[in-house]
């Protein structure tokens, strides 16, 4: 049973259980405040349990082969996609995500499964030639062992399967720590696994807040951390596993992302661009745009038509399809966000568009108690250092910096933020394009588009302070496996490469 008494339960060792703990905690609609469902609280000692179950698991998980591994993830591509309408409606009312958007999510986690699950038939390693020619060399790659995964509110069906559909495929065994904001979403991917009839302790689910992530990091039998957050707690888990012999984290954080709109932008793939990377997802995806770099040959047109698309833009419901930007996602994120607002203000820019509160009449009868705000777009300058402009937000709080030299200077603003996650350049100039491409300090770069909408296909990360160097998504087969150059010797005779002798000299010689 995966309730008690109406609460929900943990995952761990191919059972649900109330753990250890007394405490638990509720999930919540962040457009209505209303409670969506009650979960236990996990504790150190869940995660302990949970984590021996994946230990113990290994061996005869990591036995199988790939393809029959992906078999029980082929069940749940199948499950997800099936119910893809009601998936889709659980995240849009546990995270307040627009309904194509809480689509999107579930869209993405089967293109996820599929593309692992579907990888499992693909060839493994690569055949190297070796300097001898009666060697064979290659490479090899095995699983790392347990593999804790935590993840963030934001994807709540999505990012889970970009760390487990790999690692699990891979031959990991699994702890995950969902986020504290959307356990009802965990619960149903937990739920998946246990249809699947996924082998016992091979995936395993604890419920909780950070001091739960925190004992998955600190488990000395997890091999792998794969951590989607925010880039405080990210920088905490990667310096503390970097510090452990053996052990590795993959860390993704956040952004503060830019689009380069040049003066030969067609503004319309500009503003279409700027307004999508600005406000779905209402600013909180980590790749969301808040700088919008803008050439002063097209500043004023571009300005004129951005903010009469932000004072615009539907915030509302996010079941209603008219809806183009939900709630944020909880009480306490409203307040930071005012307080960049606030600090904005403080700091001397010029506010352009302020629906930090929204009019009674735009927040729709029974969701007074959603957490709302509207856009908040400024302009500011674009070389002053300011921490409104250089410090991320998560919100759709939109910096316009105007720049009047060539591309150089656009990018060397662009450039001009401590983390390097996603970056966007709207020009029909391709030597403008291709000098972005080559100086930008950014993991996904687009080329009029918006800097959103990732595919699983291709590697997810940054660089500087938004990433540790394995990206997600498909590449996170680095962070979840070993590789073995393997050397085999079709002679009898041993030769030796680089020249070096391979003769035994003994006193006699
Ligand atoms: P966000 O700002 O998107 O909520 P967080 O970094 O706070 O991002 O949270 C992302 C995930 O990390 C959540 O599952 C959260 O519970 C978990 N978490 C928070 N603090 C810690 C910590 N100190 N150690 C490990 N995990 C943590």
């Amino acid at each position: 049973m995966s309730r008690d008494d109406d609460v929900y339960r943990q995952y761990i060792d191919g059972e649900w259980t109330d753990g250890t703990g007394e405490e638990t905690f509720h999930s919540e609609n962040p457009a209505t405040g209303e409670r969506i469902g009650e979960f236990r609280r996990g504790t150190e000692a869940d995660v302990d349990r949970a984590v021996a179950a994946a230990e113990a698991a290994f061996e005869e998980w990591s036995a199988l082969s790939h393809v029959d591994r992906a078999e029980y993830l082929w069940d749940i591509y199948h499950e997800l996609k099936q119910r893809h309408e009601e998936l889709g409606e659980i995240v849009s009312k546990e995270c307040g995500k627009e309904i194509s958007e809480g689509k999107a999510d579930v869209t993405e986690a089967w293109h996820m499964v599929e593309w692992a699950a579907g990888d499992a038939r693909h060839p493994k390693g690569d055949v190297v030639p070796s300097e001898i020619p009666s060697k064979d060399a290659y490479m090899r790659r095995r699983p790392r062992g347990v593999v804790g995964c935590i993840t963030p509110w934001n994807f709540p069906v999505a990012i889970p399967f970009w760390h487990m559909a790999v690692a699990l495929v891979e031959g990991n065994t699994v702890v995950w720590k969902p986020a504290e904001q959307t356990p009802w979403c965990a619960q149903v991917v937990a739920e998946m696994f246990e249809d699947a009839g996924i082998p016992d302790g091979v995936f395993n689910m604890v419920q909780g807040y950070g001091d739960a992530g925190s004992a998955v990091v600190e488990d000395d039998r997890v091999d792998t951390v794969l951590f989607t957050g925010s880039a405080e707690v990210g920088q905490g888990i990667a310096s503390k596993v970097g510090g452990e012999p053996g052990k590795l984290a993959a860390c993704e954080m956040g952004g503060k992302n830019g689009i380069v709109i040049t003066e030969e932008a067609d503004l319309d793939v500009a503003v279409h661009s700027a307004v999508m990377s600005s406000f779905k997802t209402t600013g909180q995806r980590c790749v969301s745009s808040e700088r919008l770099i803008v050439h002063e040959e097209v500043y004023d047109e571009f300005k004129q038509r951005f903010v009469a698309n932000a004072e615009r833009v539907a915030v509302g419901d996010p079941l209603d399809e008219d809806t183009f930007m939900g709630p944020l996602i909880e009480a306490e994120h409203v307040e930071k966000v005012s307080r960049y607002n606030q600090l904005a203000r403080d700091e001397g820019v010029n506010v352009l568009v302020d629906r930090e509160e929204l009019e009674p009449e735009e927040i729709p009868e029974g969701h007074e108690d959603g957490h709302w705000v509207g856009p908040f777009v400024y302009e500011a300058d674009a070389h002053e250092n300011l921490r409104c402009t250089h410090e991320e937000v998560f919100g759709p709080h939109v910096a316009l910096l105007k720049y009047g030299g060539d591309i150089d200077e656009a990018v060397e603003i662009h450039n001009d933020t401590d983390y390097g996650l996603a970056g966007a350049i709207i020009s029909e100039d391709y030597r403008q394009i291709n000098r972005y491409r080559d100086t930008a300090e950014v993991g996904l770069a687009y080329g009029n588009l918006p800097c959103i909408g990732a595919e699983v296909q291709l590697p997810f990360g940054g660089v500087k302070k938004s990433g540790n160097g394995y990206p997600s998504a498909r590449e996170v087969i680095e962070a979840v496996t070993e590789r073995t150059a393997w050397t085999l010797n079709n002679s009898t005779e041993i030769e030796m490469a680089q020249g070096l002798s391979a003769d035994i000299k003994t006193r006699e010689d």
